[in-house]
């Protein structure tokens, strides 16, 4: 399978379900398993590494206190470490999921309602209530995320409001998490580059570094990856947003299965509508401008030139406007001559196979005998179809 996933999906990371690396852990290990100082350790190389030196360097610290040099399943184990360490998956998106937890939880869900003895029929039924449990939580949730809005100890700013209308519900209790260490969080910056920062946030005995752009679009990164892994800013990159007093979440760091919208025909109706507005663009386009302005506003020639060129486009871009008005109105004009030259004729009257054939209703013959006698003359000279309105007894 490890082989297979290699060569199929080569941009993805076949990792090993952590639980079951305890479970093993537990009979390969013996009695060290209980001790507390190696599963800290242990656990440490498993999750708390923010990198692969850091990961080296705890290893290395956990097999030397241990004896564990020659314990052939802590060897194999650190061969594949890169398939259950976080500190080298960070990079690839998991959703913070480290167990085969969905799996898991069907077997559990199944396993605990259902016995040896339990036949096909019986099993086909739990599975079925099951599944039926499992889509109405769904439901139930997608509601509560729709209809309500979350609450929050934390002081309603632009920030938390924008994550509380965007996020579902478990979500933005995340966010919130993140939030509020980054309140607490400290930082310095490191070096600075025309509009590019680095900085350097101290959270708890880490560091890590952030790097910040903020011209055409905000650009924000941080060397321990949340975002790449789990698709939500961290505390880290928010700490420098609100430092450059950017309240709001960049679009491009807003996870669309993370968001109310996840369903596919919510979220499209959400971009059309986007793409309608020309609000982005306004912004953008200031944006641009005012960064011209700062960058030639020193030489008087630079200046001179931005101000000409300005001018032209503007009168470019108004005779572009006046020939896109009059080519629509051609266009309607020459429509509407059309429509008019069109006459519409009724079509040909169809007559369908086995029409004759059909044995007529005693309600039918009836009224066709009372009918005779009035409308004896349109019988003779059919209309055509649709002329008249149908009697509603023939059908
Ligand atoms: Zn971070």
């Amino acid at each position: 399978m490890s082989k297979a996933i290699e060569k199929v999906f080569p941009q993805t990371r076949h990792r090993l379900c952590i639980w079951h690396l305890h479970q093993n852990a537990q009979s390969h290990l013996g009695k060290l398993k209980s001790d507390k100082t190696f599963y800290d350790a242990f656990q440490r190389c498993i999750t708390g590494c923010i990198d692969s030196y850091d990961f080296e360097e705890c290893w290395k610290a956990m097999v030397e206190n241990h004896n564990l040099q020659n314990n052939s399943w802590i060897q194999r184990l650190y061969e594949l470490r890169e398939k259950w360490s976080n500190a080298f998956n960070k990079e690839y998106f998991s959703t913070g999921i480290l167990s085969s937890q969905r799996s898991e939880s069907i077997n559990h869900a199944l396993g605990f309602k259902a016995k040896k003895t339990t036949n096909l029929t019986e099993f086909y039924g739990l599975f079925k209530q099951t599944i039926e449990r499992w889509r109405s939580n769904e439901l139930s949730d997608e509601f509560q995320c729709i209809r309500g809005q979350p609450t929050t100890a934390l002081p309603m700013t632009r920030i938390i409001e924008q994550a509380s209308k965007v996020y579902t519900l478990t979500v933005f209790k995340d966010f919130e998490k993140q939030f509020m260490r980054c309140l607490a969080g400290s930082f310095s910056l490191l070096s600075e580059e025309y509009d590019f920062k680095l900085y350097q946030v101290k959270d708890g005995q880490h560091t890590y570094q952030v790097s910040f752009y903020n011209v055409m679009s905000t650009l924000v990164s941080c060397t321990c990856n949340l975002f790449e892994e789990c698709g939500m800013l961290c505390s880290h990159c928010l700490r420098i947003l609100l430092t450059h007093l950017i309240d709001k979440i960049p679009d491009c760091y807003i996870n669309k299965r993370w968001t109310k919208l996840a369903k596919q025909a919510l979220w499209d109706k959400n971009v059309e509508q986007q793409s309608k507005s020309t609000q982005p663009w306004r912004h953008q386009f200031v944006k641009n401008c005012l960064n011209l302005a700062l960058q030639v506003q020193d030489n008087e020639n630079a200046r001179r030139l931005v101000e000409d060129g300005l001018e032209s486009i503007r009168l470019a871009a108004l005779q572009e406007m006046k020939n896109t008005i009059s080519e629509t109105n051609e266009a309607q004009d020459l429509e509407t001559c059309s429509e008019s030259s069109i006459s519409v004729k009724d079509p040909k009257k169809s007559v369908t196979k086995g029409r004759k054939q059909r044995i007529k209703g005693h309600l039918e013959k009836n009224t066709k005998k009372k009918r005779k006698s009035v409308d004896e003359s349109n019988l003779q000279k059919p209309n055509e179809f649709g002329s008249k309105t149908p009697n509603q007894h023939l059908f």
